[in-house]
């Protein structure tokens, strides 16, 4: 049997987190894979989450976490700006419903200060619904908390895989991790796909983190999935809420909350139940339940409003009270674990940190010269001018006048890019999240057959 092909580094999950890694490690000397068990990158918690760029004003102060998320707020911010992914400064009003709610709003503001954040206020209940109209009565209190964004979540991961692979790194999915044996200068991870030689591994594998980090003979992080469900609304619902609704926050996390999306629809949720399938992303009767009733107190006319869609995510929870970034220069071996519920605005710190981490080892990181562009992504915010809406580039392409999906507005030439990206979709679903096609009021049923058409015969070209 031939070796395996060995590269310098090997990142095992093509999350936002490997995705950030991936791309940083590419713009140096190395070589670099970037491997995911999946058949396309961005398949796990990445997709399916409620897309806020946090400010980490409620996080624990002094904790890694609060670090990484204020720094890579502000890293992934500009690289959205840089990229071209959908982002909004929205800001967030946290509310407070009742007399307990209202105490804690003075030390969520000190806690945001010690945190490095100084720009929340504290507001009068007149405040909060001279912002928030449609809010539910009840409201004796809020905090705003400007800076909070919401991001189209999807293609922020993607940009930066596409960086890495433009960078040079390769792309190994559909390649899950069975198991590793470790040697002296090279561990080999044994995948469903044959074996994968690296002379260092980084686990950002999120929830089967615990598994990758066993295998190198750690017992010191058990993750478990914790289910949170959502709602879309439809986009007519959006000039009810312009703003970030958060909840006070408790034990178990943010609480339901009600957001505007860079797509221009109102989201609702998530609910946080604890499981054991790392794979169960159905939605449940008693979710529903729970976000109506929800809904029904904070937002009641949203209920009134059309449901698109509804989905669930699965946080990485765990036994740690904090992330567990660390390096084991002895095996070469890296971990970015315990990124429950921020690693999307966290991701590139992480992946800085980790680096620092690996330099203090030994490493010496050197930036390759010449480096390409970032990739440029396709506009699909709400506030972006989307291809249908863009003479200029229809007078020049055609192909983007033809409106394929009419509920979101999809070209015929913005399914052609997607399907002529650095990393083409592999799904139909893959196709969904780069374009936004079936993702609208109807849900694929005027536009699927045509869609997948399109998808098929291009895949066939490719
Ligand atoms: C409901 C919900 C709401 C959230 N809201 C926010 C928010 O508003 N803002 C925010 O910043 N964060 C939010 N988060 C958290 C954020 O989504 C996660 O922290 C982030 O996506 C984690 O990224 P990751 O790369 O670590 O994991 P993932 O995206 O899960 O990537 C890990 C990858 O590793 C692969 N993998 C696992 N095991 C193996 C193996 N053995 N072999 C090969 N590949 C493997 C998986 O296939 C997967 O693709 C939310 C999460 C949820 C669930």
């Amino acid at each position: 049997m031939a070796a395996p092909t060995t590269y310098d580094f090997v990142i095992i999950g093509a999350g936002v987190v490997g995705n950030a890694i991936a791309r940083d490690l590419a713009g140096t000397q190395y070589s670099v894979a970037l491997l995911d068990a999946r058949d396309d990158v961005c398949e796990g918690t990445s997709k399916a989450n409620t897309a806020i760029l946090h400010t980490g004003f409620d996080a624990t102060p002094g904790t890694l976490e609060s670090r990484l998320v204020r720094e890579g707020y502000h890293l992934a911010e500009e690289y959205s700006h840089r990229t071209g992914v959908g982002l909004k400064k929205s800001g967030a009003i946290l509310v407070a419903w009742d007399e307990e709610e209202k105490a804690t709003i003075p030390s969520l503001q000190e806690k945001a200060i010690k945190n490095g954040y100084e720009k929340t206020e504290i507001l009068t209940s007149e405040q909060v619904y001279d912002q928030l109209p449609h809010l539910g009565g009840g409201a004796l209190a809020g905090l705003a908390v400007p800076d909070e964004s919401i991001i189209d979540a999807w293609s922020l991961p993607l940009a930066l895989a596409t960086d890495a692979v433009n960078r040079g790194a390769t792309l190994l999915l559909e390649h899950a991790v069975t198991g590793v044996t470790t040697g002296e200068d090279t561990t080999t991870l044994h995948t469903s796909k044959g074996d994968v030689g690296a002379r260092w591994v980084i686990n950002a594998a999120g929830l089967g983190g615990d598994t990758i980090d066993q295998y190198f003979g750690f017992d010191r992080i058990r993750v478990h999935p914790r289910k949170g469900e959502l709602f879309v609304f439809d986009k007519l619902s959006s000039q009810l809420v312009d703003k970030i609704v958060l909840a006070v926050p408790s034990k178990k996390g943010k609480g339901v909350l009600v957001s505007p999306t860079a797509f221009g629809n109102v989201m609702l949720g998530p609910t946080a139940d604890d499981g054991e399938d790392k794979t169960d992303t159905s939605t449940t009767e008693s979710g529903f339940e729970f976000l109506l009733e929800k809904g029904a107190h904070i937002f009641p006319q949203l209920l009134t409003e059309e449901v698109t869609s509804s989905y669930a995510g699965l946080r990485a929870a765990h036994n740690l009270s904090d992330y567990l970034v660390e390096v084991d220069a002895d095996q070469r071996y890296a971990t970015a674990g315990g990124i429950r519920s921020t690693g999307l605005t966290s991701a590139m710190a992480v992946s800085l940190y980790l680096m620092d981490l690996m330099r203090q080892a030994g490493l010496e990181f050197t930036e390759r010269e010449n480096l390409p562009d970032a990739p440029t992504m396709a506009p699909l915010g709400e506030h972006q001018v989307r291809p249908f809406a863009n003479a200029e580039l229809i007078e020049k392409d055609p192909a983007y006048g033809e409106i394929v999906c009419f509920c979101e507005r999809v070209t015929r030439g913005e399914i052609r890019d997607a399907m002529n990206q650095t990393i083409p979709p592999t799904t139909i679903n893959g196709l969904r999240r780069r374009t936004r096609a079936m993702n609208g009021r109807c849900q694929g049923f005027f536009c699927g057959a045509e869609v997948k058409t399109q998808f098929e015969s291009l895949k066939k070209e490719a």
